[in-house]
């Protein structure tokens, strides 16, 4: 059995974790509400009036013309995916062959990672300059010495929550020969999209998501918006019936309903910002400036931290120290009571240990 599996295959361990249980839980970047019981209601009312023995839509024409409406990208430069996890597995199944070079900055999100695991590709990691600022300089380095097929751009980024300047993404454009994978899951907490940029880079292709700001996580819709042909190579290794109906139903409710679904934006990047003030006053602690709806800070004190939180029935993300980044910790901002309740409870820990 073992000598049937792929060699890079045998080695990596499966990605299985079980929903959390918990009575806050802010380690997923989630959204802390849930989606509005009227438009719930609307969407059982639809699925009462759906063929359910019927294949879905294979390309989702309803979701590409609602999509094409909240983003101004023509439909013929979208397409969709079981969350935007599936279109970085058809980014690389289309680009990447075993030994190609993979670019991203680092920290970052893990699915890269994973996927040019999969891909066998070689993935080289520009650690982050002093300060968590992404060294544009190095990756470019990387991905022009390579010949890089892909290079990740995580704007914000996912876990520390910076944002590359436009001037940044446009010099890094201009300089590298690869395909330039700009991941804005966390785009609508920050508000300026590159989605301006794809008339003038045709190797630009931008990632989105409806699980961050339009709370829905539980349904597995992501969209990638690139020029055409980028987008027809996609559609190529497409599996053909990647979104069932409910997920795409849902969807365009959702998009088609952005006065509701959206109406909480304002209020989570406040609580950001009146959060991040109180960390920023409490000693022992590095915390770094967020265009996200998370908040990232390095501590020594983030294993007591994060077990304190446990313990109160409170998850959060911890990232242990890699031989770039000391130890950390990353939690999303859940309702005001929620993050009241977190920040005392850090509190706590932090007074008690200086
Ligand atoms: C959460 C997240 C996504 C979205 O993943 P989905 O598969 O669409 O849920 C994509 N990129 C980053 C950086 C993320 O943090």
């Amino acid at each position: 059995m073992e000598n049937l599996i792929r060699k890079n295959i045998q080695n990596l361990v499966a990605y299985k974790v079980d929903a959390p249980q918990y009575e806050i839980i802010v380690n997923a970047n989630e959204s802390p509400y849930d989606f509005p019981m009227i438009l719930k209601r609307k969407f059982t009312d639809e699925i009462c009036n759906t063929d359910l023995n019927r294949y879905p839509e294979a390309c989702f024409p309803e979701l590409l013309k609602a999509l094409s409406d909240y983003t101004g990208i023509p439909t013929d430069g979208i397409i969709c995916g079981s969350g935007s996890d599936e279109l970085i597995a058809m980014i690389n199944q289309a680009f990447v062959n075993p030994g190609d070079v993979v670019v991203s900055h680092s920290p970052s999100f893990d699915m890269y990672n994973i996927w040019a695991n999969i891909s066998d590709s070689r993935h080289i990691r520009v650690p982050d300059l002093p300060g968590h600022l992404p060294d544009v300089d190095g990756l470019i380095k990387a991905a022009c010495d390579n010949q890089a097929k892909l290079l990740y751009l995580c704007n914000p980024n996912n876990p520390t929550g910076y944002i590359f300047p436009k001037q940044d993404i446009i010099k890094i454009l201009d300089a590298v020969p690869s395909l330039v994978v700009l991941d804005e899951a966390y785009i609508e907490f920050f508000g300026e999209s590159g989605v301006d940029l794809l008339a003038n880079y045709p190797r630009l292709l931008i990632l989105r998501t409806l699980s961050k700001a339009f709370g829905l996580a539980g349904i597995r819709c992501g969209y990638a918006l690139g020029n055409k042909p980028v987008i027809d190579v996609l559609y190529k290794v497409k599996a053909p019936y990647n979104l069932n109906v409910l997920t795409q139903k849902l969807a365009v409710l959702a998009l088609q309903n952005r006065d509701k679904t959206l109406k909480n934006l304002a209020e989570i990047k406040s609580e950001r910002e009146k959060v991040m003030a109180v960390l920023k006053e409490f000693p022992n602690l590095t915390v770094y400036p967020s265009g996200s709806n998370f908040i990232y800070f390095e501590t020594p004190l983030a294993e007591k931290i994060y077990e304190a939180l446990l313990s109160r029935n409170i998850l959060i993300k911890r990232f242990k120290e890699t031989g770039t980044c000391p130890e950390s910790i990353r939690f999303s901002m859940g309702k005001p009571k929620e993050n009241q309740k977190i920040l005392e409870i850090i509190r706590e820990v932090v007074y008690n240990e200086a």
